[in-house]
């Protein structure tokens, strides 16, 4: 096996990946409606409920084709009776997408925005609940991946059941790094998709989830032909695939992620992330930069810093130079703020974290970005 060139990726997804995980896409032409294909599937399917302890009477995964915004489609679409209503409670730039699918699908909601560097007021969100009745589907997000913020979802979800809505949650920067527990963080359901937390590509999205909600959701309205959650779980329980063309090598290398995900271990593997978050906080901090949210609020894998003061700095050439040399910097994803990200997702460790700060000094030097750096204000 020839080894592939490594890039760090330090942008939300998709992460960096192993050889292994790249190699096991290279497998001889199969059609998915083999029984050989098929029967790879129950095993994932499986897999990935008891990636968040959901006992497999109660709780089933379900499979799509597409990047993880489909779950997020899928869910709200699929998930709401007639009449009702859904409550997004909203801090940031991936809540705002649940909203925008409101939207488009002309689906009555409530969009109860909270800012980007502050957790949700759950006094307010169960004020809002108690008001309006109709509200039978509430979602957040776990981890703001704009920003980096922890959502207090067992406590949003507990407040959800107390008035009888289903709560689904966009864990798709969460899943399989920060451990969960679907039933102890009352999650009705959740989402990811394989080229984030697993480690391996784009094109395999999935939520997990109650499965007698979604036989429920069976009389639901059917507003989406090819994203609904119901029709693609039916089909699954009958045949035991997708309903559509698979992402065929995608599913081949997830199934390699997923041994390497059982071999590293859970709580390993989130400490993995959490050293190579703490790197990146160190190196930001020994270079001065500030940070949208605080310490105590971040989840441990997106790092979101504000730019500098500097005239000379530009996001561009510091991404261009590090990108040459193999480490891919993100911008940020708030409006207010100008920001860049550093993410802890994927297969790399404090070394590479090590190695990228070397050059991203090297790139401030060479741009002429003064360190530390400064900013307005600063009585320095
Ligand atoms: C990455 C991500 C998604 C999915 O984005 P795609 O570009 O569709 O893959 C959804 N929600 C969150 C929180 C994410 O971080």
């Amino acid at each position: 096996m020839e080894p592939i060139k490594k890039n760090v990726l330090l942008n939300p997804g998709p992460s960096t990946t192993t050889d292994t995980v790249k190699y096991a896409q290279v497998i001889p032409d199969i059609c998915p409606r083999e029984k050989e294909f098929g029967s790879l599937m129950k095993g994932l399917r499986e897999d990935l409920v008891k990636i968040v302890h959901g006992d497999l009477e109660r709780y089933t995964s379900v499979l799509f084709c597409g990047s993880g915004t489909i779950n997020i489609d899928v869910a709200i679409n699929s998930l709401l009776p007639e009449g009702k209503k859904v409550l997004v409670v909203n801090n940031g730039a991936y809540s705002t997408r649940a909203v925008e699918i409101c939207q488009y699908y002309g689906l009555p909601h409530i969009d109860l925005q909270f800012p980007v560097n502050q957790r949700p007021d759950l006094e307010k969100v169960e004020q809002t609940i108690k008001d309006n009745p109709d509200i039978a589907l509430v979602h957040t997000t776990h981890n703001e991946t704009g920003t980096g913020i922890l959502n207090p979802i067992r406590e949003i979800g507990a407040l959800a059941h107390k008035y009888g809505a289903v709560f689904t949650v966009d864990t798709t920067s969460t899943y399989a790094m920060r451990p969960i527990n679907i039933k102890e963080d009352n999650i009705d359901f959740c989402m990811a998709s394989a080229q984030k937390g697993l480690m391996a590509f784009t094109g395999l999205s999935f939520i997990v989830g109650n499965r007698a909600i979604i036989e429920k959701s069976a009389s639901y309205p059917k507003r989406s032909y090819y994203c609904n959650l119901y029709l693609q779980y039916e089909f699954f329980e009958k045949t035991g695939e997708m309903h559509f063309t698979p992402p065929v090598q995608t599913i081949y290398a997830t199934i390699q992620a997923l041994k390497e995900y059982w071999a590293e271990g859970e709580e390993a593997k989130w400490a993995r992330h959490t050293r190579v978050f703490n790197a990146i906080n160190a190196g930001l901090d020994e270079l001065g930069f500030r940070q949208v949210i605080k310490p105590e609020w971040k989840t441990g894998l997106v790092s979101s810093a504000i730019y500098p003061d500097d005239p000379n700095w530009s996001f561009e050439a510091v991404h261009d130079y590090c990108y040459e040399r193999g480490f891919t910097i993100y911008p940020g994803k708030i409006s207010t703020t100008n920001t860049f990200r550093l993410c802890a997702l994927g297969a790399i460790d404090e070394a590479d974290i090590k190695d990228f700060f070397v050059v991203f000094k090297e790139a401030l030097e060479k741009t002429g970005v003064q360190t530390p750096v400064i900013y307005k204000g600063d009585t320095k």
